[in-house]
């Protein structure tokens, strides 16, 4: 059945229209808009939605979560990111049935269309119960099973997440894969490397957890005997689709410095503000050409997978923070939290 939604106030994130327009309908066909216009007349027994009064626009793409982690909706207590991760969730973690993974994520893909997302990038494992949960509510998810390298399972870790690929690249137009590399301090450099020589030969983004807090860059510099996290990126990265989760701890230089390079970056404030990380200076990194979009996080960290509750903290904290009303319009923040993240996905030309 084809769907008129008519009456809308539309707002469209297109160079080719008006950024805001009114009385407008949309026409959807299938699994595609057709038609945009003033009038468009539906054929005997199209679904009508009169939308008077409420806004039509893209779906939200959040392009840095967990979506298992509903179950752990509230679970910081005051950690910081590591103790929380090794003290708390980690072993949780290791508890968990496929069952759980696919009751967990299922949540999550209903949260998501509560609050308008439509897209999500997930960082996992026990990932095909995952898409189980993305099959049976219709979402669109770019999926991975996370790679850490931090006891003697790295191996079969690395063989599940070419299982995955094997399995799912290109089979269903919702799902597509990327390498989770869970983050630089929980892996080696032999096992980046790996998994970057893997992304570059099979066509993959590379979605990474960095620079979340101050802990973590000094684990880094010490692990990899480095002055920047940002030496490996330029190092081993430099040829790789990237999407960079969180970039909290980044000075000025170390941005100019990614934006030579093809990263992108996932913005995630309120899991950065619940986990005392700071603030990243996402204005600088617009300002000097990255491509930044918008994540949640998981539900452990950042409360909820509700872009709308993003947008407004990414709004407020760059305006507010760095003292400067101008900074971050509205659409500005709109595209972060849709056209931007297509595009971190390299699914801009499917989702524009
Ligand atoms: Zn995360």
């Amino acid at each position: 059945m084809d769907i008129l939604i008519k009456n809308c106030d539309l707002i469209s994130m297109s160079n080719f229209r008006a950024r805001y327009e009114k009385n407008m309908c949309v026409y959807i066909q299938g699994d595609k808009i057709t038609k945009i216009g003033k009038d468009v007349t539906p054929k005997p027994g199209d679904k009508i939605i009169d939308a008077e009064g409420k806004i039509c626009m893209p779906g939200l793409i959040n392009t840095h979560t967990h979506l298992s982690m509903s179950i752990f909706r509230e679970t910081l207590d005051g950690y910081t990111l590591q103790d929380w991760l090794t003290k708390k969730i980690w072993p949780m973690e290791d508890k968990l049935t496929k069952e759980d993974i696919y009751f967990a994520s299922l949540l999550s893909c209903l949260e998501m269309i509560s609050t308008g997302t439509t897209t999500a990038n997930d960082m996992y494992f026990m990932t095909e119960d995952t898409i189980k949960a993305v099959i049976d509510t219709g979402v669109r998810v770019q999926l991975t099973r996370t790679i850490m390298d931090t006891d003697e399972t790295t191996k079969t870790r690395i063989e599940e997440l070419k299982q995955l690929v094997e399995k799912f690249k290109d089979k269903n137009p919702l799902i597509t894969l990327n390498v989770g590399i869970h983050g630089l301090y929980t892996n080696s450099i032999n096992t980046v490397r790996e998994m970057i020589q893997y992304a570059n030969e099979n066509e993959l983004p590379v979605h990474m957890h960095f620079c979340e807090n101050e802990k973590e860059v000094q684990d880094i510099r010490s692990m990899y005997n480095v002055n920047s996290p940002v030496d490996i990126i330029e190092r081993e990265f430099k040829d790789t689709h990237t999407i960079l989760a969180h970039c909290v701890e980044l000075t000025e230089e170390e941005i100019e410095r990614l934006s030579k390079l093809k990263i992108n970056i996932a913005h995630c404030p309120i899991s950065n503000l619940r986990l005392g990380c700071g603030v990243a200076k996402t204005q600088k990194m617009i300002n000097s050409g990255i491509n930044v979009s918008l994540g949640t996080d998981g539900q452990g960290s950042g409360s909820n997978l509700d872009l709308f509750d993003t947008m407004k903290f990414t709004a407020l904290l760059q305006k507010g923070v760095f003292e400067d009303a101008q900074n971050m319009d509205s659409y500005k923040v709109l595209e972060m939290a849709t056209i931007n993240g297509a595009k971190a996905l390299g699914l801009e030309k499917e989702i524009r």
